[in-house]
């Protein structure tokens, strides 16, 4: 399990209360929160000037839990009501005031943070710092030819299904499943982790995203939280056995190579239902799971969101 390191935001300069628990590269981070209510701390402090109540409401942050590191996946809370941009796009947000927000692989390090409170017209700002990861080199031998230069007559196919992928992924409900605590999918041996970088039969090939849970064909795959899926394919190219679940706000699901796949386009699941079983579909060595986790095109890292896998 990582450590974990409260920090308290402020207007001021960040204060990091211990920077020894640093481990892996990756700062593990819980941004708590400041919720005055300005008009109750004016009367304690016997303030009454407009300026100081501004300075009040000013210290009105959200409040993020997750890892500021690249993979991480955050997930943010203002009063219900507000309005919050990253890097300047405005981001949906539900009802309740509750967001998310998801940095990829080689995520910029310095990202901005913007909100505006119901009701106000000044915008608020918070610079974000993410920890740089290191990411390890994993070579793989054995992968049939096939996979690693595929012939010409299948190259429609793979469109085909990375348009499907897409699609799947560019959803944006307004499910709240993604503020739940999401579970491993599957038992098994974790032999593959997110962000490295792949070379196979000495070819470099993309990242590998996922995470990979190695078992037996067959393997029960359960739903990591609530959802509704979005794709069921039974025979991709590359991925063979494929299903994409959406939590809400963009925040998915993606798992792979799967032997059968329990569930239909539709379909809503819960939080440890039977989804699908593993299988060696695609382009594999060995039966596993890959489970990937996105916040719209932006590939996160499962292992942050479930925190139960030390990573590197
Ligand atoms: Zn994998």
């Amino acid at each position: 399990m990582s450590a974990r390191v409260l920090l308290l935001l402020t207007n001021k300069p960040k204060r990091k209360q211990d920077c020894s628990l640093i481990k892996s590269g990756v700062l593990s981070v819980i941004y708590s929160v400041m919720l005055f209510n300005a008009s109750a701390l004016a009367n304690a402090l016997g303030a009454k000037s407009k300026l100081e109540l501004a300075a009040a409401e000013v210290a009105k942050q959200p409040a993020l839990k997750g890892k500021l590191t690249q993979g991480a996946l955050l997930r943010g809370k203002l009063p219900a009501g507000s309005s919050v941009w990253l890097n300047g796009k405005e981001i949906n947000i539900l009802a309740s005031g509750d967001f998310v927000l998801g940095f990829g692989r080689d995520a910029a390090l310095a990202q901005e943070l913007a909100w505006q409170l119901p009701g106000k017209e000044t915008r608020n700002q918070q610079s974000l710092a993410l920890v740089k990861r290191e990411y390890n080199i994993q070579r793989i031998e054995g992968v049939a030819s096939k996979y690693v230069s595929p012939p010409k007559d299948v190259l429609a196919r793979i469109h085909e299904d990375n348009v499907q992928i897409a699609s799947a992924r560019a959803t944006s409900s307004k499910h709240s499943a993604f503020l739940s605590d999401f579970i491993l999918p599957a038992k098994g041996t974790i032999s593959g982790v997110y962000g490295s970088q792949r070379v196979f039969n000495g070819q470099a090939k993309r990242p590998h995203f996922g995470l990979d849970i190695a078992g037996p064909v067959g393997t029960d795959i359960v739903a990591p939280v609530d959802g509704v899926v979005t794709l069921a394919h039974s025979d991709m190219y590359y991925s063979g056995g494929t299903l994409i679940i959406d939590h809400g706000l963009g925040v998915s699901s993606t798992f792979i190579h799967l032997s059968s796949i329990d569930v239909k386009r539709g379909d809503a699941v819960r939080q440890g239902q039977k989804i699908a079983e593993m299988g060696a579909t695609g382009r594999v060595t060995g039966p596993h799971l890959d489970w990937r986790i996105n916040w719209f095109k932006e590939r996160l890292d499962p292992a942050l969101v479930v925190d139960v896998v030390d990573i590197e």
